[in-house]
């Protein structure tokens, strides 16, 4: 063992592992990004694991609205993420999608992995919830990250400013109070999910032809927010 003194050198050529957040209403691309992002790390001969909870798609991949899709792991509640990384034989980074889902335990685990384990962890997630109240684990990752990023790829709110906020809506009107997590938008649900600015999320003004397909098919298929 060797003393190291306040003066010693920084070793050469060591990078600490980072955690990153991404987050941003829905439909902002941050699916799209997670995969592009393993995709980039991939082919740099980086090995990594793809993680996800509720996908649009229902099942353990990660879709993007462009098309683009991945299988991936779902992250149910009593998931070890530490586990399942020590698990495989070399992990260098974990794509966490949806990571706003995730248990607080499980953001712990994410940081433990980056500071135990070398992995570079990047998250992607929304930050609050219909009622614009944060997320647990989107709250302690932004406690926890090295680096938060906000994403804004052209969500417009009908009134055309950018789209901060996702509101609830329910039987046409916005909801302001139940539970923090509601599948929406599938064809059994009266929940649908619409993107709007902070000054239509506090007004709950949805906006004219708010049901029409122009609009739909931009707060159509979101599933849980
Ligand atoms: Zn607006």
């Amino acid at each position: 063992m060797t003393e190291v003194s306040a003066l010693s050198a920084v070793p050469s050529g060591a990078r600490d592992a980072v955690l990153k957040f991404y987050f941003g209403p829905m439909d902002c691309g941050k699916s799209t990004l997670a995969l592009q992002m393993n995709y980039n790390h991939g082919r740099q001969g980086r090995r990594g694991l793809v993680l996800t909870k509720h996908d649009r798609s229902g099942g353990p991949k990660v879709t993007s609205r462009i098309g683009l899709g991945l299988d991936a792991i779902e992250v149910v509640d009593s998931l070890d993420l530490v586990r399942l990384v020590t698990s495989h034989d070399r992990i260098d980074y974990l794509i966490c999608d949806e990571a706003c889902f995730y248990t607080v335990a499980q953001i712990e685990q994410l940081a433990d992995l980056v500071d135990e384990h070398g992995v570079d962890v990047y998250a992607f997630g929304l930050a609050s919830d219909f009622r614009s109240v944060m997320f647990p684990a989107a709250q302690r990752l932004f406690e926890l990250a090295d680096e938060v990023c906000r994403l804004q790829v052209e969500v417009l709110c009908w009134c055309g400013r950018p789209g901060q906020l996702n509101a609830r809506v329910v039987g046409g009107a916005m909801a302001r109070t139940g539970e923090q997590v509601v599948i929406g938008d599938t064809d059994a649900s009266p929940v649908r999910y619409q993107v709007l600015c902070r000054r239509h999320h506090r007004s709950g003004r949805l906006g004219e032809g708010s049901f029409s397909d122009a609009v739909g098919d931009a707060v159509g298929s979101d599933q849980a927010v």
